[in-house]
C-alpha cells in the first residue's frame, strides 16, 4: 500500500468516526445532518431534453439538423477520442457549490452524496456490463495540498453503491495548468499527455470519473492511457459539465 493510499484510507477511517460523533452539515445550506441534505439534492436539475450521443450535453436546436445527426458540433469537431460521457447535470447552483466545497473547502464528506448523483450517468453509459471504474487523478502535487482525490473518493463511492471494482490505474504524469479561460485547442494542447496508465487493463471495461468536464480534453488523454495498457472500451462519467460545454455553438 502506498504512502498516498494509506493516508485515503486514514482520512476514510477519519472521516467516518467524524461522522458517527459529530453529524454534518449541509454544504450548502448548512442544515445539520448530512454533507449535503436530501432538499439541496432535489434541486440538482438532470440534463433534459435532446443530448448527444457522445458528450451527454445538451442540443441546440440549430444543431438539430434533419436526418441522423446524433453528435453535438463540439464532438464532431472533435472527432473519435473522446470517450462516450454522461454528466449529471450542468456545472450551475446546488452541483456547482457542492462540488467547490469539495475540492476547495476541504469537505470530503461531500463525495458520498455527490457520488449518488453519477449513478444514473454512469449506467446509461456501461449498457449493463459492469466495468472497473478508473478515477481520472489528480497530479501528487496537487494531491498534496488538497489532502484527498476528489475523483478517487466520487470513484470509490460509486463502485461501493453499484457493485463494481476500482482501480488507480491512471496517474497524472504531468502538472496542468488550469483549464479555465483556455480556448479549445489550448486545452488539448495543455492536457496533451499529461496522463500514463500505471496498471493492466486488458480487456477490461473502463469508467473514467471525473468532477467536472469542461471540452472533454482531459478524458480524451486520460482514455488515451487507459486504451494504452490495454483496455477494451472507455467510457465516463462526470458530476458537471461546463455551461460553456454543453455542446451548443459558441
Ligand atoms: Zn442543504
Ligand atoms: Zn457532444
Amino acid at each position: 500500500m502506498t504512502g498516498r493510499r494509506w493516508r485515503d484510507t486514514f482520512r476514510t477511517v477519519a472521516s467516518a468516526i467524524l461522522d458517527a460523533t459529530m453529524p454534518a452539515s449541509c454544504a450548502r445550506c448548512g442544515r445539520t445532518g448530512e454533507p449535503i441534505c436530501d432538499e439541496c439534492l432535489r434541486t440538482v436539475p438532470p440534463i433534459a431534453g435532446p443530448t448527444c450521443a457522445t458528450c451527454g450535453g445538451p442540443f441546440d436546436a440549430v444543431t438539430q439538423a434533419p436526418g441522423a445527426v446524433t453528435e453535438c458540433w463540439s464532438c464532431r469537431l472533435a472527432g473519435k477520442d473522446l470517450p462516450r460521457t454522461r454528466t449529471a447535470a450542468t456545472l450551475e447552483g446546488t452541483i456547482r457549490e457542492a462540488i467547490h466545497a469539495l475540492k476547495y473547502r476541504d469537505r470530503p464528506d461531500v463525495a458520498r452524496p455527490l457520488a449518488s448523483l453519477l449513478i444514473t450517468p454512469a449506467l446509461a453509459v456501461t449498457n449493463g456490463v459492469a466495468p472497473v471504474v478508473v478515477p481520472v487523478a489528480l497530479h501528487p502535487r496537487r494531491l498534496d495540498a488538497r489532502g484527498y482525490d476528489q475523483s478517487r473518493l466520487l470513484a470509490g463511492h460509486l463502485a461501493r453503491a453499484c457493485g463494481w471494482a476500482t482501480m488507480d490505474a491512471v496517474a497524472r504524469i504531468r502538472e496542468t495548468d488550469s483549464q479555465v479561460g483556455l480556448g479549445r485547442a489550448a486545452r488539448r494542447a495543455n492536457v496533451a499527455g499529461a496522463f500514463r496508465g500505471t496498471a493492466p487493463l486488458h480487456g477490461l471495461h473502463v469508467l473514467l470519473i471525473d468532477d467536472v468536464m469542461t471540452t472533454g480534453a482531459t478524458l480524451v488523454e486520460a482514455a488515451r492511457a487507459c486504451r494504452a495498457v490495454g483496455a477494451a472500451t472507455v467510457s465516463a462519467a462526470c458530476l458537471a459539465r461546463e455551461v460553456s460545454a454543453t455542446g451548443r455553438l459558441p
